[in-house]
């Protein structure tokens, strides 16, 4: 059997109930096997009396499969976990959390959307490695929208209702390659700069449109193409296709991004481009991350705010 399920008669067959879904989350924090953090030892079972915990036959210290993960204390079942986290992560637009509502039949909208910006939260893996080699960067405008506003419009380079994106994508051959995304204060030097500092690593070789903002960014080998904007598009086509697929995804998806969640919607995105081969893998690594990435109150969640 496969690390994780191809299809969705796959998923049903593979998760259904609470305990399988708890096992499942045992093999991804323990690949190797169940290890004891009290004593380290190898020997253990899940538990019948107890939701989702595991017990070691030598200290009979028992070890909760959502303790201190994205899902702690969590009062929704694994099974609409596994099911946010498959919809989220296979689905090559994701699901909004209003979807999710309706599809799980879950108690309220408020509690699909923490299950939503919880698995967000576990879509950046704190170990991942900076872009390389050839990179297109570029910067563009995001509308966002208010409680109840429909999508802001207008235009300019800091026109209301709009927020700065920078994008980084790694071209590997004719075709792009890994791609971040990050909410920017303006597209000023430093701004642009701490930008790549955090998603390219030394010596890569830049391609942008020349625009001022990026020339002399240390350790980075650049390769301006001063153009009009109307032909920005020719010389940097991959990040001007990750713009506009952006774009179309949140009036899609989300009838326009909230202002305050933007990065997590950003972090969204990536995390699925980056593993748009590899979609069902993908789903096992989003609970991988997830028992890694320590829990989130409900109020950082809402007071996630802009960086920068
Ligand atoms: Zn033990």
């Amino acid at each position: 059997m496969s690390d994780f399920p191809r299809s969705l008669l796959e998923f049903q067959r593979r998760f259904p109930d609470d305990a399988a879904c708890a096992r499942y989350l045992a093999v991804v924090r323990w690949p190797d096997g169940f290890i004891c953090p009290e004593c380290g030892g190898v020997r253990g079972c899940l538990l019948t009396t107890k939701a989702h915990t595991f017990q070691c036959y030598d200290c009979h210290r028992q070890t909760s499969m959502t303790a201190g993960t994205i899902m702690h204390k969590t009062h929704l079942p694994l099974t609409a976990w596994f099911w946010a986290a498959y919809l989220m992560a296979t689905h090559s637009n994701g699901i909004s959390a209003r979807q999710l509502w309706k599809q799980l039949g879950l108690g309220s909208y408020k509690s699909a959307w923490l299950l939503c910006a919880k698995l967000r939260r576990a879509m950046v893996d704190p170990n991942r490695d900076p872009l390389s080699g050839l990179v297109e960067a570029d910067e563009t405008q995001i509308s966002y929208r208010t409680k109840d506003d429909p999508p802001a419009g207008g235009g300019g380079r800091s026109g209301e209702g709009k927020l700065q994106v920078a994008a980084a994508v790694e071209i590997q051959g004719k075709g792009p390659g890994r791609v971040r995304l990050a909410v920017i204060e303006n597209a000023s030097a430093s701004s642009l700069r701490t930008f790549l500092k955090a998603s390219v690593a030394p010596g890569t070789t830049l391609k942008t449109d020349g625009w001022s903002g990026y020339i002399g960014t240390p350790d980075l080998t650049h390769e301006p193409h001063v153009v009009g904007p109307m032909a920005a598009h020719i010389v940097l086509p991959w990040v001007h296709r990750i713009f506009s697929n952006l774009k179309t995804w949140a009036l899609g998806v989300y009838h326009g991004l909230r202002k305050s969640h933007l990065q997590a919607y950003l972090d969204e995105f990536v995390f699925r481009f980056n593993r748009r081969r590899t979609p069902h893998a993908a789903f096992r690594s989003l609970l991988g991350i997830g028992v890694a990435v320590k829990p989130a109150t409900y109020k950082m969640l809402i007071d996630a705010g802009v960086r920068g």
